[in-house]
């Protein structure tokens, strides 16, 4: 049985507690995962302050970032493994992980490499308001330990978002990868030992929320911030441990998103893109559409396409080219996405298509199985409407005007990301402008640009990450003063 350990000061450690990591499409045994208690993440905490003296911050710019660029390098040479572990721990079909969650763990080093290499040079000043000269210039200097906490539904991708920016500022980090999802964290290990990162520059500690590694780490007065990728709940008790020591955090939290369909729309387009958004990665994408408006006149022939591109996802063997959608993460996921569709229900939906849980073959039959799911009819009160549900569902309604639709995708306490389709440009600037959200996509879902500034709006997010927007949190930001 595989072992998967924490990853300290450059060593692979062992502990005494293990935890299990089941196949969330077979539910059988993959791994044994060995869980980091408060001398483990100690120890990591201690590494990485040790780090951030040593060797690391006596490489240049160049030196560092070209490091990084050896680390991508590596994740591709090894792609095969990382995609067989991410595989393994999440069940998605391996198109998807070939094609989104490897490249991007790759993708993520260099991007980050690149933006802090091309930062353009300060600003100076030579000025001050009472007219004595001063020459003013700003430096970067890294913030320092950085707790990193991620969460299960895109890993590898998830974890280097942070990891890559936290490195490429100067940072060390220990990384407390989700309890589901725990190989390829470890793998990286691997990686970036093979590259020559000095150790204690990334280490990673495994186990769960509350009264285990995530909690000791965030408590932890050795880490200087704290970066977070999950639930809203979680962020919110997290932002909580924070406050010890007044320590800054950048949250990266739930959605409820919505997705306005205006009758003018490409319609097969708009189509497709709801789909995916509905349905990619089994609906376990924070940026997923759970609510879809769509306008009175398009309304049953969007509906009746939506649910004919549902019925034509195929559930099955990860590593079957022809399998489209995947497991959800783990049985206890499966019971909360099932309760909702039970609460659809007893909330009278009208369940378009699916709200069960499908056939499988035996092999098949212990995985996190549920069938991608369309419904109608329920009032924008409901919980299926109010809350995140994270599984492979919407709910469709219609609509009348634009103001009537703003209105209601706005009526939620998230605001991570929107999605709109028409045809009319002015309308498509004015709803954006309007949509209370970090991102909104035109006529696209998913379409990303790495230097474009992440995050969500209102309950969905503290903060913004991508390109040079993650410089504001990965350094502290020096101004020095000359008198002239
Ligand atoms: P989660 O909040 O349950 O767990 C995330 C991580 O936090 C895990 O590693 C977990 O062990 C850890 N954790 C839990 N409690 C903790 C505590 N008290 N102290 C420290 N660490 C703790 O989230 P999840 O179920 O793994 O992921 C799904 C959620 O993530 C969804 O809400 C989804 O919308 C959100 N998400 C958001 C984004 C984004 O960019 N905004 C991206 C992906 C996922």
């Amino acid at each position: 049985m595989k072992a998967v350990l924490n990853f300290i000061d450059g060593e692979f450690v062992a502990t005494a507690r293990e935890f299990e990591k089941r196949s969330p499409a077979t539910g059988a045994l993959v791994a044994r995962v060995h869980e980091a208690g408060a001398a483990e993440v100690d120890a990591a905490v201690r590494a990485a302050r040790a780090a951030l003296r040593g060797p690391w911050a006596r490489l240049t710019l160049q030196e560092r970032t070209g490091l990084l660029h050896d680390v991508a390098a590596g994740i591709e040479r090894r792609f095969d493994d990382f995609l067989a572990a991410e595989v393994a721990d999440t069940g998605k079909p391996h198109g998807l992980a070939r094609t989104v969650d490897v490249p991007r763990g790759a993708a993520n080093f260099r991007v980050f490499a690149d933006a802090v290499r091309n930062v353009p040079t300060a600003l100076f000043e030579t000025a001050t308001p009472d007219g004595r000269g001063a020459l003013n210039y700003t430096v970067r200097t890294p913030v320092g330990v950085v707790g990193v906490i991620c969460p299960w539904n895109l890993p590898l991708l998830l974890l280097t978002w942070k990891v890559g920016p936290a490195l490429a500022c100067g940072n060390t980090v220990v990384v407390k990868p989700s309890e589901e999802t725990p190989q390829t964290a470890t793998l990286l290990g691997e990686v970036l030992n093979e590259a020559g990162v000095p150790r204690g520059v990334y280490n990673v500690v495994h186990g769960f929320g509350p009264g285990s590694a995530g909690e000791l780490l965030t408590a932890h007065p050795g880490v200087d911030a704290i970066t977070f990728t999950g639930e809203t709940r979680t962020g919110a008790a997290i932002m909580k441990a924070a406050a010890t020591g007044a320590r800054p955090v950048s949250l990266e939290m739930g959605g409820k998103n919505a997705a306005l369909v205006f009758a003018d729309c490409d319609l097969a387009a708009a189509v497709e893109g709801t789909l995916r958004s509905a349905f990619l990665n089994c609906g376990q994408v924070c940026l997923g559409t759970e609510r879809v408006y769509v306008e009175r006149p398009l309304f049953a022939r969007f509906v009746e396409a939506l649910r004919a591109g549902a019925e034509a996802l195929a559930p099955g063997d990860p590593a079957n080219p022809a399998t489209t959608l995947g497991p959800l993460i783990s049985e206890e996921h499966r019971r909360k996405v099932l309760s909702y569709y039970a609460r659809a229900v007893a909330d009278g939906a009208t369940v378009v298509t699916g709200g069960g849980v499908p056939a499988m073959p035996p092999e098949f039959a212990g995985g996190a199985w549920v069938q991608p799911t369309v419904w109608t009819g329920l009032a924008d009160d409901s919980a299926v409407c109010r809350e995140e549900i994270f599984g492979p569902c919407c709910h469709v309604a219609p609509f009348d005007d634009e103001d009537e639709a703003v209105a209601r995708a706005n009526d939620t306490p998230y605001g991570l990301a929107a999605t709109v389709w028409t045809k009319d440009l002015a309308r498509a600037h004015r709803v954006a402008a309007r949509l209370e959200a970090g991102i909104v996509w035109v006529n696209a879902w998913y379409l990303r640009d790495l230097r474009t500034p992440f995050g969500g709006a209102k309950q969905s997010g503290i903060g913004r990450e991508g390109g040079t927007y993650s410089l504001d949190f990965y350094t502290e930001l020096k101004n020095v003063c000359i008198k002239l």
